[in-house]
């Protein structure tokens, strides 16, 4: 394939807001294979069992096992700007930079599948496939390889212009295009992003032990959240952006040319008090097209109530003491929970717990929450 034909791809990319495109053969280093055992092994996946699955892990590692005939792996970058915000009031939620917009696994899906039909009229007749995120795709290796990007101290992916605000996404084909070179890792002596994590899920350079990670458990964990992680949430209520967030490389990133996932206003900032006022249809109607329906509304109302509980203000007491009565035990037991954490100092509090405790109607509800849980 020509010089030619690759620029073409690149700026076929571009005009679907792939603004990082770079190529490479289908195959997996060994150094990454390996990382990707020793997590699996220590199970860090937490209960997103699927990660943990043989047949799963295995394709990670053989990409060619993906689609017959793959010559070459088209890796996309679709970036996003992270805004800078400064919270207004202690009642407002942080939500992570990439969901306060539209969803983007919708959106580059239909992007992807756009660009897809534009190199079968420019490469012919060849077979394909799309891959954004959810297939067993080693996507950050695979960046490194067709030189995209390196694999930062944090897990995440870093190009020099744009920093790690962006998603991957791959376009598996049998077209036979020229690698690119391989990218060299550039975090050198920094490892800022660390100790900037605020539950210490970077547990050495490049591993992230997912069960301890605050995207992890906001977003993808059904269960209760282990109480000694509650606090270091502080007021993420979904996904976290910190160990981003405080990388050199991110602080002269470019934004995207387009910003498809800008925020919208109702997730920029939420106030706390609404989002725990959200009944199934609301949340239903209010996330439709966005990121934020993957943790249900029982998650996200759960990530409310401890923001409220580490929040130290009392105007949630009242609100709180309302949600004892949904329907949800996850709400219920982390309502339990933010209403201890208000009443460490409060007397007030502290006996109108004590009056729940005694009443016999709320006895069953907080029985039902202990036995999920000693929450108090
Ligand atoms: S903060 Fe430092 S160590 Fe972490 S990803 Fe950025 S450059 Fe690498």
């Amino acid at each position: 394939m020509t010089q030619q034909t690759k620029d073409k791809i690149r700026e076929l990319a571009k005009q679907h807001g792939f603004e990082l495109c770079a190529f490479t053969r289908p195959h997996i280093n060994s150094i990454d294979q390996e990382a990707l055992d020793r997590w699996v092994d220590a199970k860090m996946f937490g209960e997103m069992d699927y990660m943990g699955e043989k047949v799963r892990t295995m394709r990670r590692k053989q990409p060619a096992t993906m689609l017959d005939g793959i010559q070459s792996v088209i890796s996309l970058g679709f970036p996003y700007a992270a805004p800078d915000y400064e919270k207004v009031t202690p009642q407002q939620g942080i939500i992570a930079s990439y969901a306060r917009g539209d969803d983007y696994h919708e959106l580059m899906k239909k992007k992807l599948k756009a660009l897809a039909r534009d190199l079968d009229v420019l490469l012919g007749e060849h077979g394909q496939r799309v891959y954004v995120d959810t297939a067993p795709v080693l996507e950050h290796a695979l960046a490194a390889k067709g030189g995209l990007a390196w694999q930062g101290k944090h897990s995440l992916s870093i190009n020099r212009d744009y920093g790690s605000w962006f998603f991957l996404a791959e376009l598996f084909t049998t077209a036979d295009i020229k690698p690119d070179t391989e990218a060299t890792l550039h975090c050198g002596t920094c490892t800022d992003c660390m100790p900037a994590c605020p539950t210490g899920a970077i547990v050495s350079p490049y591993v992230v032990d997912a069960r301890l990670c605050i995207s992890y458990l906001t977003i993808e964990f059904n269960g209760f959240i282990p109480e000694n992680l509650r606090k270091p949430m502080g007021d993420r209520i979904f996904g976290c952006d910190d160990c981003q967030t405080i990388c050199p490389w991110n602080q002269k990133a470019k934004k995207p040319e387009i910003d498809y996932l800008k925020p919208r206003e109702d997730t920029f900032l939420p106030n706390l008090a609404m989002l725990l006022r959200l009944d199934d249809d609301d949340f239903r109607q209010m996330f439709r097209k966005s990121a934020i329906k993957r943790s249900k509304r029982a998650g996200l109302l759960r990530n409310v109530c401890i923001a409220m509980g580490n929040s130290g203000d009392m105007i949630f007491v009242p609100q709180l003491l309302d949600v004892l009565h949904d329907n949800e035990p996850l709400i219920r037991g982390h309502a339990v929970w933010a209403l201890a954490q208000l009443a460490a100092d409060d007397a007030d509090v502290q006996q109108q717990i004590q009056l729940l405790k005694d009443n016999e109607q709320h006895k069953n509800v907080l029985a039902e929450i202990a036995s999920f849980e000693r929450v108090i």
